[in-house]
């Protein structure tokens, strides 16, 4: 370092391009996620929408224009995975890849990502707990657990799929979650008194109703629903399983459907050790009244967000993002600015 004074400061800069690609299970609000801190850290955007999702991104970029957004910002392009997607994760000029959707096709593009060191973020799947312990209100708790898997129809990536209770209120909470299954009102999703639409596609009721099977195969007792609804549509009756083994596909893989699978467990030992016995870790939730034991519960699971009394309750001023196989990076909070920006190291000699 040659003997002089120096002024030295940091500057962060727009990563540049931005290649956004996502799933469908909420289309509009997972664009956004991107698009706000990509567009206000100065960077322009490539959207590729969901195959079975166009028409929000489409309509969001029309509006855009109308906005006053100069043309060339806020780009959407639609078309399959395998062909618009891969070109989108594998383009030279691309200097940011954002992805939402599952681990699978994550691995994919964050693959494409280092070989250019593009910068990469993953919000992937989940199978994520909740985890309702000794002393927690019960029909609070159980209520919570209903939502926590049927929201969406278990289409969440951070739904609340496997349901770990104190075995003292096992029966009890297993009981009141599938009352609450079988009162829902499955209906078109456009009717104000539907609590349940249908999935996605005929190809997500497959999948959901194949694992469905599977757990039963596997000796999983049904203790509601347990498969379709007979007639049109791709409508799947919320599901609860118990009598499942932890190492079990249907307590191991993403269903991503409104399907939940039960287990008891002795101690707080043993509830951590299972809700973390995942590759995922996208949440969990805690159930409880004694927050001095929820505070010591909480750095021992490893999940990016960990919500206690509530789950999938989101709050922009707070990072989302996966532990382990859920993802790389965090979306919102004041730390996604990170992920669109590149630092500079500006040394002046004076
Ligand atoms: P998916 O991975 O099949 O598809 C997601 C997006 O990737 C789509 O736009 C698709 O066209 C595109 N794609 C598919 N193959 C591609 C390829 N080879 N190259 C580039 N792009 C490709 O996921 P999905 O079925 O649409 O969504 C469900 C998954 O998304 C679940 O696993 C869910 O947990 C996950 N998800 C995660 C979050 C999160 O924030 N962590 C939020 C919502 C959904």
């Amino acid at each position: 370092m040659p003997d002089a004074q120096f002024h030295g400061y940091t500057r962060r800069e727009a990563v540049g391009v931005v290649g956004a690609i996502v799933a469908w299970n909420f289309p509009l609000l997972l664009a956004c996620w991107k698009l706000g801190p990509a567009l206000a850290s100065g960077c322009t955007v490539v959207l590729k929408p969901a195959d079975e999702t166009p028409l929000t991104a489409l309509m969001l970029g029309k509006l855009a224009l109308e906005a006053g957004y100069p043309p060339g910002v806020l780009n959407v392009v639609t078309g399959t995975g395998i062909e618009a997607g891969s070109a989108l994760s594998h383009h030279p000029d691309v200097d940011k890849l954002t992805f939402t959707g599952s681990t699978e096709v994550g691995k994919l593009i964050g693959k494409a990502a280092m070989d250019t060191m593009t910068r990469v973020t993953l919000e992937l799947g989940g199978k994520s707990p909740t985890i309702v312990l000794e002393d927690a209100d019960i029909p609070t708790a159980a209520a919570g657990a209903a939502n926590a898997i049927f929201f969406n129809q278990g289409q969440v990536c951070c739904a609340g799929s496997r349901l770990y209770v104190h075995k003292k209120h096992f029966d009890n909470v297993v009981a009141d979650i599938s009352s609450i299954a079988e009162e829902m009102t499955i209906g078109a999703g456009l009717n104000p008194n539907t609590q349940m639409g249908p999935l996605i596609s005929a190809k997500q009721q497959q999948r959901v109703c194949n694992y469905i099977d599977q757990g039963r195969q596997n000796g999983a007792t049904i203790t509601t629903g347990g498969g379709a609804v007979d007639g049109p549509g791709f409508f799947v009756k919320p599901t609860v399983m118990v009598d499942v083994d932890q190492n079990s596909a249907v307590v191991q893989e993403e269903i991503f459907g409104p399907v939940l699978v039960a287990m008891p467990f002795d101690d707080i030992e043993e509830a951590v050790r299972i809700a973390n016995d995942s590759q995922y870790g996208l949440g969990a939730s805690i159930w409880s009244n004694n927050l001095s034991q929820v505070h010591r519960m909480i750095p021992r699971i490893k999940s990016g967000s960990v919500w206690v009394n509530c789950h999938t309750a989101l709050d922009p001023a707070l990072p989302f993002g996966g532990y382990k196989q859920s993802g790389l990076g965090r979306e919102m909070g004041s730390d996604v600015i990170e992920h669109y920006t590149e630092v500079k190291s500006v040394l002046m000699s004076i």
